[in-house]
Parts: structure tokens; C-alpha cells; sequence
């Protein structure tokens, strides 16, 4: 996750109480003098640090449950740099206006925090460990899901530290402190029998005392009555450097014997290789015959890497060596429950029988007695889709001929994006939206790396494996560019989706990612509204005539403003002018980041009705 405040010249980063005091000395402790540094005790919160009268004031600024930043007890606002900017205008309630920026002294750079010197490398091992993912599987889902493994990692990082002693008894505890030297401030934290919860046990004038742990509805860590922490390795720092109702603060830790090495060693990312299975054992619900399975509070939820469908059936270099376009009939095993409709047919859902496993699959069944050019459709159709091998894609596992030509597909039983939002628009968060399409861009991406066109991008073409895990689909229309060509050029207009097609694509029958990527700006409209249709009850033709003049749909409402700004690119005119998906991924990335992990448990839990997003 990008800090907030990182940019910021008055940012030091993870420095204590007494190094803030000391930088605002050394700059001349005039009224207002300021800087920020980062809070040991929330995940993403900060300590404003000021000088007033010769005093000095320190002021908790706390990440809230909607993503905003505020004082205890002041007013929100979007990031810390507003927050300051604010209260350079108005004390409302401080010492007094923030007048001076006290700025690093050059050459000082702001100190990372414990966790975040080894974050993206920690992210990385724990996605390779734990799926068993390299290549471009690995980096697709460090992108797709950094925010969510971040989120596991944080708050399970304390099991890997050495003085976590893990389930001992408080006799085994006592006899670890006593053995050898016993200086004061010699501690260690193991788990306590009753109902998962911890104690810190602590050396002091050679008696140890034994402080429990309490772990509030909100998740929240602390010492009763003392300050509350995310998680228990920052409740840990904090001590080390404040009492905080302790007898002493935390100094020495007594290393756990069964756990060699240091959280910061070497030693420790070679570990995480050989990790124990409890440390990141997630609690999976059972998912639901439509995909939606309501989220547990409070714990893990399944990730897109969890799934069946993240990478291709055919990863198994057994099960490759079977990959054929045409699939043997009597490996296929059709059910009668249809999935959906369309004009060439049904699609029905069953099961394929590979080398070492079955698969679920959705079948698109061709209707018997449909003429030899929709037969021709259909194979051109799978032979685009037998070229792509994506996470975000929806997989041909093979084409079979038998009673009538079928296309098989990798299942995605939550069925098309619009029809889900619309039915459960009371329980998907806009960072949940924010999520599947950042997916479904990454998708994109990946086929404008290849250089095939879509042409058929919108919300009924997305389908969804489960509520956080979206696929593109329906490459009826999709060509494959050659390898000089930036476009493709319909000879002549066929039945076209128009309202979700650019002005290029109407007016010249011109397709390429970039028109593409006008489809796309449609289907984030289509997510935010929750399903609705776009351009309301306009015909094509009129939809061609309100863009010529210049006018664009309006922004849904709760839809964020940059999520709005990012359609308006998307509805660019020109298409030279327009971003493409490696513009537009990255941008809903950094917004998706930003927004992910700034509630109290990760947007799975998010209070829908508390959410107010710009
Ligand atoms: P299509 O003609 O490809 O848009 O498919 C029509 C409908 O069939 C879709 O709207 C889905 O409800 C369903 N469907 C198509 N492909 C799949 C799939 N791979 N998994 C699950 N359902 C599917």
C-alpha cells in the first residue's frame, strides 16, 4: 500500500515520540511548527507533532472505517495532506494553527516502518508460497490481490516473530524468562488457552508479571485500559518504546526456541518458504450455487488464487499433454440445467474429464439446426479464445463435435456482472465494484498486449466466479489484429452493440483497444449504477448524436469522483487521445489500493451504509 503521506517534506515516517521533539527543537520551536510521522498503533494512521509556547502537542490522525483521515474528534478528511492543510487554516480545537512545516533536515529520508521495509518482498513469497504461482500467474495476482494478502500478512506477521511463544502455558512462560539472564524489561507473547487470546509476559526486578491481552468487537488489540492496536506486532512496538500501564516498557525478547531468527534477518523471508500451514490458514466459507457467498465478518475471504479457475486446467504439464482443440465426447458430461441463452443456442453446464481431475464447465451447445455460418461463428470464436490464457479471462477448455457443435468453457457460475449488482445492491460495497473492474481492466490489458480486439465489452460480458473475482467473456465478436495493424475495419455494420461502441467504430467501422477501451468506460457506468442500462430509454442512433454534441452519461450516484474522471477518459472523442488499458489499469489500480485496505477489516467487511466515498 502507497503511504499517504510519503510525498510530504514534514513526513519522517516511523520515528518516536522523542526523535519528533528533537527534530522540532533542532528547528527553533516557534509557534505552529509541525511535522507528521507515522502511528504505531493503527494500520495507516499518523501523529501530527506540533510546537506551541514552548510546548510540544501530539495529535493522533486515525484512518477511518470510510477511508477518510481525522484528529479524535475533529473533522474528516481525504489524506493527511488535507488534514494539515486544513489545520494551517483553522485550530478547530488544536494548540494552534499549523503555521511552519518542519521540514527533513537533507539527506534524512522517512523511516520505514517494521513492516513496510519488507512488504512487497513478504507479499511476493507469501503469493509464490502459498499458491504455488511464478510467472505471469504470480504477477497478476500480487496486482490483483496485494491489498488483501497485505492485509493476512499484517495481521498474522506476529506468528513469525521471535518473541511470539506460540500456545505455552503461563508456568512455561515463567520458566522461559527465568532461564538465563533476567533483565528488566525481558518479555515474550504467547497465546492464552481461553478462546484464542494472547498475554504478554514481562521481566521486571526479577519477577515476571503477566499482562492479558483483550481483542475488542472491532478487532482491536490492547492492554486493558491501554491503547488500542490493528494488530499484536504493533501493539508489541509501542511498548517497546511506551509503558502504557505496563510496569515497564518492553526491551529484550525472549526468543521463542522454536523459532530461530529475526522478523528483519534473511532469515526470515527464507522462512516464509518453509511455513508452518496454521500461520496462514484462512477460514474459507462455502460458496453458494450462484457464487455469492455472504462474507464472513471478520475473516478471510477467498481470493481469486483460491479458486479452480485462476489458472488454466491445463498449468499441469500432465494434463498439457492432453490439450487438443477438439474434445472427446465421452470426456463430457452434460447437465440438463441450462445457464443461459442466446441466439445461437443455450448454454448448459457440466463436467470434463481430464487426465487427474473433473472439471466444471459451462457448454455453449449450438442449436441443431442453425446454417453452416453460425457453426463458422462459433469456431471463430474458439479459435480466438483457444489463443488466450488469462486470470481475468474466461478459459475454452475445447470445442467438441458430436450432436451439435459445443464450445466448452471454464465455469463462472455467479453469471454476468449486471444482473449480480442488480440483485444485490444492497450488500456490494463501491470498493467492491472498484475491485471486479479493476479486474476485468486487467484482463483487458492483457488482450490489448496480444493484440485482439473485443468488441463486445460490457457489464452482461463479465462474468463473476464469486463476488471479488471477475472474468471477461463472449469473444463472438473479438478479432485477432496482424501483427502492424492498430485497428481492424468491419467491411460492413452488423448487429452492433452501439451503445457501448466509440464514435470511430460507428461513424468509420473502425475497432481497435482503444475503442475498446470506450466499451470499457460504458461497462464501469453499467458497475456503478448497479446494473442499470446505459443512455436510459435512447435508440443507438440518438446515443451517436448526444455524443456528437459533446455530452457524456452523468456520474452514477456513490460512484467516486475519480472513478467518474477515469469513465470520461475512457469517453474520450478521439481515439488518439484516449488512454489505453495499461493508462486505465493503472489508474483504477492506485485508486483500488488506496481504497482497499482503509477499513477497520478489509472492504469485505465494510458497513455499507457508512460507506461515504466522494
Ligand atoms: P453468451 O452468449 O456467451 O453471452 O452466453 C449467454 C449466457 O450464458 C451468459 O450471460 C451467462 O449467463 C451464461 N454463460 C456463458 N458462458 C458462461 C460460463 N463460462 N460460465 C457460466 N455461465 C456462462
Amino acid at each position: 500500500m502507497p503511504d499517504a503521506a510519503a510525498h510530504l517534506p514534514f513526513y519522517y515516517g516511523s520515528i518516536a515520540r522523542a526523535e519528533a521533539e528533537e527534530y522540532l527543537k533542532l528547528a527553533g520551536m516557534s509557534d505552529g511548527l509541525f511535522l507528521l510521522r507515522q502511528c504505531l498503533r493503527s494500520l495507516g494512521g499518523y501523529v501530527l507533532s506540533m510546537v506551541c509556547n514552548l510546548q510540544f502537542y501530539h495529535y493522533a490522525i486515525e484512518r477511518q472505517m470510510n477511508g477518510t483521515y481525522a484528529i479524535v474528534g475533529g473533522k474528516a478528511h481525504l489524506g493527511p495532506e488535507e488534514l494539515c492543510e486544513f489545520y494551517s487554516k483553522d485550530a478547530d480545537g488544536l494548540c494552534c494553527t499549523l503555521r511552519k512545516p518542519c521540514n527533513r533536515p537533507t539527506g534524512v529520508e522517512p523511516q520505514p516502518g517494521v513492516f513496510d521495509s519488507m512488504r512487497d518482498n513478504m507479499v511476493r513469497e507469501y503469493v509464490r508460497q502459498t499458491w504455488k504461482l511464478e510467472g505471469d500467474a504470480l504477477e497478476q495476482a500480487i496486482i490483483s490481490q496485494a491489498p488483501q494478502v497485505e492485509k493476512l500478512i499484517a495481521t498474522t506477521a506476529h506468528e513469525r516473530m521471535p518473541w511470539y511463544h506460540g500456545s505455552i502455558t503461563r508456568d512455561e512462560a515463567e520458566r522461559r524468562l527465568y532461564s538465563g539472564a533476567q533483565p528488566d524489561g525481558k518479555f515474550l507473547l504467547r497465546e492464552r488457552k481461553e478462546n484464542g487470546t494472547y498475554a504478554l509476559s514481562l521481566v521486571y526486578g526479577k519477577t515476571v508479571y503477566h499482562y492479558r491481552i483483550d481483542h475488542d468487537k472491532s478487532g482491536k488489540y490492547s492492554i486493558p485500559e491501554g491503547t488500542k492496536f490493528d494488530t499484536l506486532w504493533q501493539l508489541v512496538e509501542y511498548l517497546k518504546l511506551k509503558p502504557d500501564g505496563l510496569i515497564f516498557y518492553l526491551r529484550e525478547t525472549c526468543p521463542n526456541p522454536n523459532m530461530p531468527g529475526e522478523l528483519t534477518s534473511p532469515t526470515f523471508l527464507a522462512s516464509l518458504c518453509t511455513l508452518s500451514p496454521f500461520i496462514f490458514q484462512r477460514q474459507l466459507g462455502p460458496l453458494n450455487a450462484d457464487g455469492y457467498t455472504p462474507e464472513p465478518v471478520g475473516k478471510s475471504r477467498l481470493l481469486p488464487m483460491d479458486t479452480s479457475v485462476y489458472e488454466s486446467p491445463y498449468s499441469d504439464p500432465e494434463e498439457l499433454k492432453d490439450k487438443k482443440l477438439f474434445l472427446k465426447r465421452d470426456h463430457l458430461m452434460m447437465d440438463e440445467v441450462e445457464l443461459g441463452a442466446g441466439n445461437f443456442g443455450c448454454v448448459k453446464k457440466g463436467v470434463y474429464k481430464m487426465r487427474k481431475k473433473q472439471i466444471d464447465v459451462a457448454i455453449k451447445v449450438l442449436k441443431s439446426n442453425n446454417e453452416k455460418t453460425v457453426k463458422d461463428e462459433m469456431m471463430k470464436e474458439a479459435q480466438i479464445m483457444h489463443q488466450l490464457d488469462n486470470p481475468y479471462i474466461v478459459r475454452m477448455i475445447g470445442v467438441c463435435e458430436a450432436e451439435s457443435l459445443m464450445l466448452v468453457m471454464e465455469m463462472a457460475s455467479g453469471g454476468p456482472l449486471n444482473k449480480f449488482l442488480a440483485s444485490k445492491r444492497d450488500e456490494i460495497t463501491v470498493s467492491n465494484i472498484v475491485e471486479l473492474m479493476h479486474q476485468v481492466s486487467m484482463g483487458m490489458k492483457y488482450l490489448e498486449e496480444k493484440n485482439f480486439v473485443h468488441r463486445d465489452l460490457a457489464a452482461r460480458n463479465v462474468l463473476l466466479v464469486n463476488q471479488h473475482y471477475a472474468k471477461i467473456s463472449d469473444f463472438g465478436l473479438s478479432k485477432a489484429l496482424g501483427a502492424d495493424d492498430s485497428y481492424y475495419k468491419a467491411r460492413t455494420a452488423g448487429k452492433w452493440p452501439l451503445k457501448w461502441y466509440a464514435p470511430e467504430c460507428v461513424l468509420y467501422h473502425k475497432f481497435s483497444s482503444k475503442s475498446d477501451v470506450w466499451s470499457y468506460g460504458v461497462t464501469m457506468w453499467e458497475a456503478f449504477t448497479y446494473g442499470q442500462k446505459p443512455y436510459k430509454k435512447m435508440k443507438g442512433p440518438e446515443v451517436i448524436s448526444f455524443i456528437e454534441q459533446g455530452k457524456r452519461m452523468e456520474c452514477p450516484t456513490d460512484c467516486p469522483a475519480e472513478m467518474y474522471t477515469l469513465m470520461q477518459q475512457c469517453w474520450t472523442y478521439r481515439w488518439e487521445e484516449r488512454p489505453g488499458f495499461i493508462t486505465v489499469e493503472n489508474i483504477i489500480r492506485s485508486y483500488y489500493y488506496s481504497i482497499a485496505n482503509k477499513t477497520e477489516n478489509g472492504p469485505e467487511t465494510e458497513d455499507k451504509s457508512k460507506e461515504t466515498l466522494p
